[in-house]
């Protein structure tokens, strides 16, 4: 049903980032090493993504275009338990019911496939001979949903937000190897060494990777880890604050906070640190039912764990010297 796949893309694929992040997770969940995104005019043009995972069988390469016809989880709670990132089965519809769609996709083991999906209607259905892994492009987006291409702010805009995006997947997966490029110039590279220092130079620059502290500590609900910034290295904005709990991002106004206390006073004001926090922890202390789409969540015994980042962030900092 193309209409209510449209209205599911409303919910799903606002813009060309929303296409990027639900195309790349999905690329995460079949267990890809190497990601390129490559995009053109800002994503409006096309978006492609290049994967080397699981790939899809023939079978279900239909299926996969259903509506609520996910392979994975179906429950919000097993969110933080199963290492998942798709759940709701609406990305693919979606995105095919409001562009032009050419997946080619192999599991490796027998002939590949080949869909092309135009504003929901199959144009064309074929075994094609491809490598292992899954190739997605995404042409005109809204075509046909002029309402929408209204919506679109400026082409650098719309831009950032993919980069944003890309960022912070490969800040929560340096085990994978991703490449983001605008016409054909390299924007993101990381190497997928697993090495969280190597992802923070890829996408901030090898000088900026210097200016990192690194932090660790632990209590007995939580452990934590990761990068800071030096307050030389300081953003306009929170949102290079990356925070992520047993390995998924996720947004909580107080964790953030935590962080920037852990500064004291030697931040200007209105400038916030780059910094990468990984939170390890039980899964039944954190609470994803504030709003799943968009990230945030709530976790138990929060004060404790804002005094443990506070206190880390702020001890390590004081070894600088400052
Ligand atoms: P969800 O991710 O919520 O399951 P999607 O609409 O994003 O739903 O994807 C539908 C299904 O298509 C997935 O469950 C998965 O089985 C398959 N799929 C999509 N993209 C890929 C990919 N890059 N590699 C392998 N399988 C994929
Ligand atoms: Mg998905």
């Amino acid at each position: 049903d193309v209409l209510a796949d449209q209205i599911a893309a409303g919910e799903v694929v606002e813009r060309p980032a929303s296409v990027v992040k639900e195309l790349v997770e999905n690329a995460i969940d079949a267990h890809s090493t190497q990601i390129d995104i490559l995009v053109e005019e800002a994503g409006l043009k096309s978006i492609e993504i290049v994967d080397n995972g699981d790939g899809i069988a023939t079978e279900d390469v239909p299926l996969a275009f259903e509506r609520h016809a996910t392979s994975k989880i179906t429950t919000r709670e097993d969110l933080f338990k199963v290492r998942s990132l798709g759940f709701r089965g609406e990305a693919l519809p979606s995105i095919a019911s409001v562009a032009d769609v050419v997946l080619e996709t192999s599991t490796g083991d027998e002939t590949g496939t080949q869909i092309h999906i135009k504003g929901g209607q199959v144009v064309d259905h074929s075994l094609a001979a491809v490598r292992k892994g899954t190739d997605i492009s995404v042409k005109d987006l809204f075509f046909n949903t002029p309402a929408r291409l209204k919506y679109m702010k400026s082409p650098q805009t719309e831009l950032a937000n993919i980069s944003d995006i890309v960022n912070r997947l490969a800040l929560s997966y340096p085990e994978i190897a991703f490449t983001l490029s605008h016409e054909g110039r390299e924007l993101i590279r990381t190497s997928g060494r697993g090495d969280l220092l190597q992802v923070i130079a890829g996408i901030y620059g090898v000088q900026n990777a210097r200016k990192m502290v690194q932090f660790k500590g632990e209590n007995v609900d939580f452990e934590i880890s990761g990068y800071t910034s030096l307050p030389e290295f300081t953003r306009a904005s929170r949102q290079y604050i990356s925070v992520l709990i047993n390995g998924r991002y996720v947004k909580n106004f107080q964790v953030t906070k935590a962080i920037i206390e852990g500064y004291g006073s030697k931040l200007m004001v209105g400038r916030y640190p780059v910094a990468v926090l990984n939170i390890k922890m039980d899964p039944l202390l954190v609470d994803v039912n504030v709003h799943p789409a968009k990230q945030e969540v709530r976790i138990s015994q929060e004060p404790q764990l804002q005094e443990l980042i506070t206190k880390v962030i702020y001890k390590e900092l004081a070894k600088e010297n400052l």
